[in-house]
């Protein structure tokens, strides 16, 4: 089991290679998709039909692979980070992970994920002696 603290890092630590993943994706794809834009243009104003429709086809083609396989990568890390529950290995993420944090139990099968603090009880008051 877990402490809040320890849970919540996970989240955070989920989050951080989720928004990391993202980034990369955007990094490659927005820059490949614009070369690609002007290299048709280009394609169009140089070549004759047959070759430019291969050179075209051929890019986009290894342009869809390219982010087909971040995509794939991206997700495939994002859940492997993601915290699971040890008893249904439920992935605990997102809205799932934020009521783990509230609730301390698996939303999935209620296995208990945080360790619940027992919170030191004040002793007992003495009975007031009769007046
Ligand atoms: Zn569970």
């Amino acid at each position: 089991m877990l402490t809040r603290e320890e849970f919540a890092r996970r989240l955070e630590e989920h989050r951080r290679v989720e928004s990391r993943e993202s980034r990369l994706l955007a990094l490659v794809a927005v820059p490949f998709g614009l070369a690609q834009l002007v290299m048709i243009r280009w394609a169009d104003a140089n070549l004759p039909r047959g070759p430019r429709l291969a050179l075209e086809g051929g890019v986009f083609l290894a342009y869809m692979a390219l982010v087909g396989i971040l995509i794939v990568q991206m997700v495939k890390r994002t859940r492997a980070a993601a915290p699971r529950c040890p008893r249904c290995r439920a992935r605990l993420e997102g809205a799932e992970g934020r009521a783990v944090l509230v609730t301390g139990r698996c939303i999935s099968c209620g296995a208990d994920i945080i360790e619940q603090v027992q919170e030191p009880r004040e002793p007992a008051a003495p009975p007031a002696p009769p007046a």
